[in-house]
Formats: C-alpha cells, structure tokens, sequence
C-alpha cells in the first residue's frame, strides 16, 4: 500500500509534466500543477482535470513566492518547467536562459528552505557534442561556442544542475538529477521543432520530410510513458539521493532512417528533403548539432530495475496516430503503470 502524497510538478501541464501527472494521480498522490501555459497546455490535463486531487495554479517558476508557497504546501517537487526545444532556445535566448536558471534556482532554494525531496529533469544536451557512443553520466561535456545559441541551453542546465548537486553536498538537499534524452509521444508538440512529431505531421500532410544536413545525425527515442516510469522509480528509491541519472532508450536511429520508416509506416507519398544545417535557423549565429546522442542507462537500471517498454516501431505508429494518420499494425507501446512505492 503506498502512502499519499502531494507533489509540486511545475511544467505539469506540458507534455512530460501531464503524462507525469496522471501517473502520480493514478497511484493516488494529490498534485498541484504549476505551468505558466508557455508551451504547456490545459488540453494537456484534460483526463486528470476531473480528478479532486489535481490542483492547477497557472504562475511562473520566475515567481519566487508563489513557488514558495506551492514548496511549502507539498511533500515533493518534481522540477520540469523548463524552456524547451532547440527551436525555442535559437529563437529565445535571453528568455529561455532566466526561466532555465533563475526559474531553477527558485525551485531548488524553496526545495532546500522547506526541506523537501526533490527531482530535478535534466537533458542529454549537457553532454554537447559528445559523440562518442553511449554516453555514461560521467562522460565528458563538449560544448560548442557561446555565440551558438543552442548551447545557452546545455550551459542553463549544467548550472541548475551544479546548484542542485551543491545544495545536496553542502546542505543535505535530497535531490536527484534525470537527464532525460530524446522523450516522445502523445501531447509534444510539432510547434519547438522536436523532430517526431514534426516529421509525422508532414508524413501524414503527404509534405516533404525535412532532414536536416545529410541524416546520419543518430538518436535514440524514448515513449513519454517509459520516461514517466523512469522518474516514479527514481522518486521511489533512497538511493537515487544526490545522484545523476541518463534516462533514455538505447535502440538508435539515424534521422533519415526515421524519416524513411515513417513514409513507410503511414503510406505516405512524401518525399524526404534534406535542409542544409545553415538554412534550418536564420539566426545568422549558426546551428550544430549533436551527430549522436545514445545513453548508457546501466546506472538507472541497476538502481531501479528500468528498462522502456515500447520500440522504435511502437513510437513511430504512435507518432503517426497522433498527427491524425493511419499505421499499418495495431499500436502496442504500452501505458504507464508503475506499482513503486512512494517515498519522501
Ligand atoms: N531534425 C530534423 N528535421 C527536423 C527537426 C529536427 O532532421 O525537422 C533533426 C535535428 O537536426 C537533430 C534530430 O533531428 O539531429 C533531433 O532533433 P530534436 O530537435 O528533436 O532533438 P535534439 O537535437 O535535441 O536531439
């Protein structure tokens, strides 16, 4: 039988944060959803609106008293409002840097005042352009120059996660780190630039598949319910206190390969058109990309026993779903229904 709890979820009313929600109401924890509605919808809660135990206050994490407040109210914080997508990011520097640092900071202070546990959602992008294979926790970081403005992002969520770890050492902060890599499903929007959802809408549009430079860029995608899993474990166990965890998928695919299986998975007549690196962002900074980003996820499955659920294909027919098309099979990828015993 597990305890109830109330949780803080900021971001609960984006596509992580909702999916996140409805598990912790299922197990039922009451949750109080703090989201400034930036790139976070009420649509997103639709399922969990009815529920008593939801509670959702529309604010900023850039309001220090109200996240105060709400930390004082609550047993846990699960920390995802965060300004998300290589798109938003180039286009929002400024912005998006205070709301991923000041907005963090808050968090972490209001976690450390009211003695709170607390989860922090890191990102795969901390590591840059390391590309070396599957990268462990410890890996090294290797950013590009501050004038790219993709990595203000990875520099924002290396300090929230350097406060975070040093509110652990010097104050006992009960805090864990997820870096969570390339996250997709039901509710992410095509409107950041996340690649998925992006592509299926063109494939299901019959438009051009746009591949950014020549397509052999890798990544490994992960079913939002599989992440979720992946943070109630981490929440549950003592021993993720003070640590950093990748959270991710290790069946890897190159872009065009993804492009490809979703021309094939949806019928569509969509040709893929490939887009030079310097014609995706008119910023006039420059864009990099990472070539490949794969996670080594020992550390997690040896604490908690996580291991995703559903496949690329399971994803992709997903995706598809989603931007209103048709798939050839029956979609499997499975819910979130994790019996973890919660913790504080
Ligand atoms: N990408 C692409 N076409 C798009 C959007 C993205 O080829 O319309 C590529 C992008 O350059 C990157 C990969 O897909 O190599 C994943 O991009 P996303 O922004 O989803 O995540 P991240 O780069 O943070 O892994």
């Amino acid at each position: 039988m597990t305890t109830s709890l109330t949780y803080l979820v900021t971001g609960g009313a984006g596509f992580i944060g909702s999916h996140l929600t409805d598990a912790l109401l299922a197990q039922g924890h009451t949750v109080v959803v703090l989201d400034d509605l930036s790139t976070g919808d009420r649509g997103n809660l639709a399922a969990a609106w009815p529920d008593p135990r939801l509670r959702f206050v529309r604010g900023s994490v850039l309001d220090a008293r109200l996240v105060d407040e709400l930390t004082a109210r609550c047993d846990a914080v699960v920390h995802l409002a965060a300004a998300v997508g290589v798109r938003r990011v180039v286009e929002q520097p400024l912005r998006s840097f205070a709301t991923n640092v000041r907005g963090t900071e808050h968090v972490i202070e209001a976690a450390h005042r009211h003695g709170r546990r607390l989860l922090l959602a890191s990102t795969a992008e901390i590591y840059g352009k390391n590309s070396a294979g599957p990268v462990a926790e410890t890996a090294d970081r290797i950013l590009g120059q501050t004038t790219v403005a993709r990595w203000s992002y990875a520099t924002a969520k290396a300090v929230d996660e350097i406060l975070a770890l040093g509110h652990h050492r010097e104050h006992g902060l009960p805090v864990t780190v997820a870096r969570l890599f390339n996250t997709v499903g039901p509710r992410q929007s095509a409107a950041n630039g996340m690649v998925l959802p992006r592509l299926a809408a063109q494939a299901v549009a019959g438009q051009p598949l746009t591949v950014y430079g020549d397509g052999t860029q890798r990544r490994c995608f992960t079913y939002v319910t599989d992440v979720v899993d992946a943070l109630l474990r981490l929440l549950a166990h003592p021993g993720a206190d003070g640590e950093v965890f990748n959270v991710g998928s290790a069946e890897e695919t190159t872009i065009a390969d993804l492009a490809g299986l979703l021309v094939e998975r949806s019928g569509s007549a969509s040709p893929l058109r490939f887009v030079p690196y310097e014609e995706v962002y008119a910023d006039g900074h420059g864009f990099e990309d990472a070539a490949r980003r794969v996670p080594d996820t020992r550390k997690l499955r040896e604490l908690t026993g996580w291991t995703p659920r559903a496949d690329l294909l399971d994803i992709v027919d997903a995706a598809l779903l989603d931007a209103g098309g048709g798939t050839p099979g029956p979609v499997t990828a499975p819910s979130a229904s994790p019996a973890v015993p919660a913790r504080v």
